[in-house]
């Protein structure tokens, strides 16, 4: 059965898409799939002043790498196109007219500077100006004005708006799916611009028009639109249109808590606020992060499931989404969760295919070193991956395995090398130079013989032979690096320790 269920994501390509942004389209994207429906890409980009160049583009590949695909949208049509609001500009005026024609609008050729004057004369009084109809019959426009006179102005181009006009002492009941019941008075409305002499719409008249047209079921979008709900809402009753639903996700909070989040508190504390870089701000998938995980913390930001449930995949949150489980008060943003959460999926893919990746990684850090097969990167990284929450940590942390320590930690040095060490170590790669299997079981046993033979403890070896590979106390059972690095590189090693080190330290 074909679903009636129609959801949008309005986006305005004014530049890269916000972390609350790409949350919005989640949502609908789940709601949307739950019910089988129908997930719409639209650009709002009628306001031509804060468009910028390669926004959409953005936004488009920013919901291709989280796996949250548009069903209809640019470069999708679907029957409801053109789904670019500025390629859908002669759509818009008609309606406007229509509002003027049953009394819902008016004609008004206030000039900036006149309301501008208004504004700072009522802030002087400590009032706030509002456009409504306390002075709109005060003020230069067509309420005033005979038709005749309506008619000369509009004939001699002065330039004008077009107003919604409030209806005077009614108390609204506004329905919100989040939010429940909400109600306002009409009467602190402002008569809102609609559309403007340049022939273009404001954002209010082409979005529920668009919403209309577009046969949307539910709008689902950020707390910051909430103030525009009463008016969305008279404007459908205007036009004689079934609303839609509302839902209003909460806001995301900085770390503390405290306000919203915004790309400063990113820069600050040092975690991105956007999906993909933008400029010189880092993206999450520039960070490492992995979309599975952006897309699961993304999902509990301002929604739970009711259990104690964290890990979600895709399909488990399509099945398990719901509007009501999303709550009113704002949702805090943690950055280490999200650490935490790509940590996880880094643990869950298969090791094959973060290769490409974990390869580019290595280049960066280490461009001249190499070339490495995928069966040794696949056994590195099987090694070191357990403690990473990135493929560049794992990359950075397991960087011996690349290329023999260049240093070697001080503070290790100063503990672990005694006088005697590097005869100890000369010995242990006597004994694994003969070795004619050099695997990692076969290295361990020799050694731990030799040990044993010498009369000497575990701790007086094994610690300094992690030094002298590894270049730090870090890493793995020794015996498996060992086997990795090989019977040559190993024992290279320990000579170069021996030379670097020397017998005077400790
Ligand atoms: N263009 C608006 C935005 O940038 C859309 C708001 C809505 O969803 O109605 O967020």
């Amino acid at each position: 059965m074909e679903s009636n269920v129609r959801v949008r994501f309005a986006p305005s390509p004014t530049g890269p898409l916000h972390i609350g942004g790409v949350r919005t389209a989640l949502f609908n994207y789940l709601f949307a799939k739950q019910h089988g429906g129908t997930f719409i890409l639209r650009v709002e980009d009628t306001d031509q002043n804060r468009f910028v160049e390669g926004a959409e583009a953005y936004i488009i590949e920013a919901l291709d790498w989280l796996g949250i695909p548009y069903d209809e949208g640019p470069e999708r049509p679907g029957t409801k196109g053109p789904y670019r609001q500025s390629e859908r500009r002669d759509i818009y005026r008609a309606y406007a007219e229509k509002l003027l024609a049953t009394g819902w609008a008016y004609y008004a050729f206030d000039t900036p500077e006149s309301l501008e004057h208004h504004r700072k004369e009522h802030e002087s009084k400590g009032k706030t100006f509002i456009y409504n109809w306390h002075n709109r019959e005060k003020l230069d426009n067509a309420l005033t004005l005979s038709s005749e006179a309506l008619q000369s102005r509009l004939a001699q181009g002065d330039p004008y708006v077009i107003r919604f006009k409030w209806p005077v002492d009614q108390v609204l009941v506004l329905e919100d799916l989040i939010r429940g019941s909400i109600r306002i008075d009409t009467n602190l409305l402002d008569d809102k611009v609609l559309f403007k002499s340049d022939g273009m719409p404001t954002y209010h008249l082409a979005n529920i028009v668009d919403d209309h047209l577009m046969a949307i079921s539910h709008v689902i979008r950020g707390e910051e639109w909430l103030p525009s709900l009463a008016l969305h809402v008279q404007l459908y009753k205007a036009f004689g249109w079934e609303p839609p639903q509302f839902a209003h996700l909460p806001l995301i909070l900085k770390p503390t808590g405290k306000g919203k989040l915004s790309k400063r508190d990113g820069e600050k504390l040092g975690f991105p606020v956007f999906p993909l870089s933008w400029k010189e701000s880092q993206g999450y998938r520039e960070a490492g992060f992995l979309p599975e995980a952006v897309l699961n913390f993304l999902a509990m930001l301002g929604w739970n499931p009711g259990t104690e449930q964290e890990l979600f995949s895709k399909e488990e949150l399509i099945a398990q989404f719901s509007l009501e489980r999303v709550q009113k008060s704002g949702a805090r943003f943690d950055p280490e969760k999200n650490k935490w959460f790509n940590h996880h999926y880094l643990q869950a893919r298969p090791l094959e295919s973060l290769l490409p990746e974990f390869r580019q990684e290595l280049s960066r850090l280490l461009p001249d070193a190499g070339p490495f097969e995928d069966a040794y990167l696949h056994r590195v990284l099987g090694l070191i991956r357990e403690r990473a929450s990135f493929l560049w940590e794992a990359c950075e942390a397991g960087r011996y395995f690349f290329e023999a320590p260049a240093t070697y930690d001080e503070k290790a040095v100063k503990k672990q090398w005694k006088p005697e060490t590097p005869d100890r170590l000369q010995a242990v790669a006597e004994v694994l130079s003969v070795l004619d299997e050099f695997s990692g079981e076969r290295a361990e046993a020799a050694v731990k013989e030799w040990i044993a033979a010498s009369g000497l403890g575990f701790g007086q070896v094994m610690p300094p032979l992690r030094l002298v590979l590894v270049g730090a106390m870090q890493g793995p059972h020794i015996f498996d690096i060992m086997e990795l690095l090989g019977k040559g590189e190993t024992l290279s090693r320990i000579e170069r320790a021996i030379a670097v080190l020397g017998t005077t330290q400790g």
